[in-house]
């Protein structure tokens, strides 16, 4: 019979762990599939790990990993991919924010052939305005620049192990899940699902990490904000060029005095532009920095041992 892995990153859920391995056993169970629930636990600052161990002596299908510090999301489903041994592997958050029985639906279209299940989201669920207006901001930047349309997407997903292998063997050290499933190509079909409310705790993004997360994204899925400034920077030149010749006009009809807001003003203006300029190109400097260094993308300091390892 083929193994499903679910996969459930999990950072400062110590409400949600019993209640995510409860819900979830029971309706695999139930549903007649064989199933391992691996908890990675992101270096969680409450109980979250204790919980993972309860769970892991109560439940025989539940495993667990812990990170030795918080390495963040991304690194989080790569490590459940890593240690998966399912013939199939079902990433999902451990809030419940994604319905169980939506993965049920995702296995039986994975049993007909389907390599990826993309779970989309119907509606955003509850979230708040501001929240709403940034999410939706930050996904038309990144439809643009990748030209993959991503906002409906979700990291809940079910992929298949030739999936899970090719993913697991992209070399770079910042990924971006959503994405990088879709850029493997492979046979994939969408779920549509609804955004369940959180019923504890509470959700992990900022507005700063949000931000964080988009330009780390941008940044390494497209050169556009470089070829963008590259573009100003040509129409300034010939708008220079057009106020050189004039100048240079008007200091031989002797008229030169005057025009020093203009030169305040065009000072100002190439004086900023240049330092965003710098600064785009310091993003993509710094990426290429955090990539040579070839870090590991996280570090296991523990791993549950209820006699099954
Ligand atoms: N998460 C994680 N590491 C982090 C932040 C979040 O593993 O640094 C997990 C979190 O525990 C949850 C999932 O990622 O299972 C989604 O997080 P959250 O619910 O905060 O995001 P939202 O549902 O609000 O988009
Ligand atoms: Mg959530």
């Amino acid at each position: 019979m083929p193994l499903l892995s679910v996969i459930l990153p999990a950072y400062n859920e110590e409400k949600m762990i019993a209640k995510a391995a409860e819900t979830l056993s029971a309706i695999l169970q139930k549903e007649n599939i064989e199933a391992e629930l691996i908890f990675i636990n992101d270096g969680s600052k409450d109980g979250t790990w204790q919980e993972i161990e309860r769970a892991s002596l109560e439940f025989n299908c539940v495993r667990g990993v812990s990170f030795s510090r918080n390495f963040g999301k991304e690194a989080a489903i790569l490590a459940g991919l890593e240690h998966a041994k399912g013939d199939c592997c079902v990433v999902m958050d451990c809030d419940l924010q994604h319905p169980p029985e939506t993965v049920i639906q995702m296995y039986r279209l994975w049993e007909d052939g389907f390599e990826i299940i993309e779970g989309v989201k119907s509606s955003r669920g509850n979230e708040t305005k501001v929240h709403g207006i940034f999410t939706r901001g930050f996904y038309r930047l990144i439809n643009k620049a990748t030209g993959f349309d991503m906002s409906r997407s979700s990291d809940f997903k079910l992929l298949d192990q030739k999936v899970v292998e090719e993913y697991i063997r992209l070399p770079e050290r910042k990924l971006f899940f959503r994405a990088l499933s879709f850029w493997l190509g492979f046979k994939s079909i969408e779920v549509e699902y609804e955004v369940q409310e959180r019923t504890a705790g509470e959700t992990k993004w900022s507005f700063y990490s949000l931000s964080k997360y988009a330009i780390n994204n941008i940044t390494s899925f497209s050169t556009a904000p470089m070829q963008i400034i590259t573009v100003i920077g040509v129409l300034f030149l010939l708008f220079s060029i057009f106020l050189s010749v004039q100048s240079l006009v008007n200091y031989f009809y002797g008229q030169s005095l005057g025009g020093f807001t203009t030169v305040i003003l065009l000072l100002l203006g190439i004086g900023s532009l240049l330092m965003i300029s710098l600064g785009i190109i310091g993003f993509y400097i710094s990426k290429i920095y955090e990539e040579v260094k070839r870090r590991p993308r996280y570090i296991v300091s523990g791993k549950t041992t209820n006699g099954k390892e």
